[in-house]
């Protein structure tokens, strides 16, 4: 598949991207606290079973993914109204040699300081056109099917 209209779809993406930069800080502080929590033996990270079984197809064990979460960046988010809860997309490369690394996206919801729940993982290699080159920027937003 491609981007069936990039000029359009890059107009609706900037305009998100710009609408989040004034909550990141927050967001990003929400997932540093979580961290300290993690590291300190008071967090927990639980998964939907989607996000398992999909985990396990595209061959990202629980190691790569906790890797991720501890480490990556947060690329998009937003605020679920109903939930009262922020759900975000973390980035994160995984080294696999010298040189080589795997770009992973994991969809999380930060149900509390203390607790994500991990929604989804995936490697946006699978859905090319979708990113930049980087595959840390979303430029698409053509329905997939
Ligand atoms: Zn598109």
């Amino acid at each position: 598949m491609v981007c069936k209209n990039p000029d359009q779809c890059l107009q609706i993406t900037k305009k998100r991207y710009d609408a989040m930069e004034k909550g990141m800080d927050l967001v990003e502080d929400k997932i540093v606290q979580f961290r300290e929590k993690y590291k300190n033996g008071e967090g927990d990270i639980s998964f939907a079973r989607h996000a398992a079984v999909r985990g396990l197809e595209r061959s990202f064990n629980n190691k790569h993914i906790l890797e991720a979460l501890l480490n990556g960046f947060v690329m998009e988010y937003y605020y679920e109204a109903k939930s009262k809860q922020y759900q975000c997309l973390i980035c994160y490369f995984l080294k696999l040699s010298p040189g080589v690394y795997r770009p992973v996206h994991i969809a999380v919801q930060m149900q509390s300081n203390d607790h994500l729940f991990v929604k989804t993982v995936y490697d946006p290699r699978s859905n090319p056109w979708k990113w930049n080159e980087n595959f840390t920027n979303r430029i698409c937003v053509c329905k997939t099917n």
